[in-house]
């Protein structure tokens, strides 16, 4: 019998997990599913949490953000930062920047050879530059 999308969709997050060395949980798997769906995607926990109990997936919002940050730990998501209360995760984990649209709460990609950053000065000594984080603020006009 042929699979249905739901779960090709938890086979995929299995074997996602399994290759990021994450034990695939029940709770890691049905996000897993949601977040990973070919396209890249930019989720805080609240609208993955929303998203989930849409979906009927049973899980708290500490849950979510747990699981975000294992995902994030593991390099299957990239963390955005925008400002002191709000975290954006991330999909896409190559290189590239953002364009933040404050007043929705929306990130859109820059593609990373659209933008260069100079004058980084040298990290501090016994440090190394990880990587650049941009995040161009933009309002409607
Ligand atoms: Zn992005």
């Amino acid at each position: 019998m042929a699979k249905t999308e739901r779960e090709t969709r938890l086979d995929a997050a299995a074997a996602r997990l399994k290759e990021a060395g994450l034990r695939p949980t029940r709770q890691r798997l049905e996000l897993a599913r949601l977040l990973f769906t070919g396209m890249d995607r930019h989720v805080t926990a609240e609208s993955l949490a929303e998203e989930g109990a849409r979906a009927g997936v049973k899980v708290s919002l500490a849950t979510v953000y747990n699981t975000l940050h294992q995902f994030q730990a593991a390099g299957l998501l990239r963390q955005v930062v925008v400002d002191a209360s709000r975290s954006y995760f991330d999909t896409n984990v190559g290189d590239h920047q953002h364009f933040f649209v404050e007043s929705e709460g929306v990130l859109i990609d820059i593609p990373g050879e659209e933008i260069s950053v100079s004058g980084v000065p040298a990290a501090p000594p016994g440090l190394s530059i990880d990587r650049v984080d941009v995040v161009v603020r933009v309002k409607r006009v």
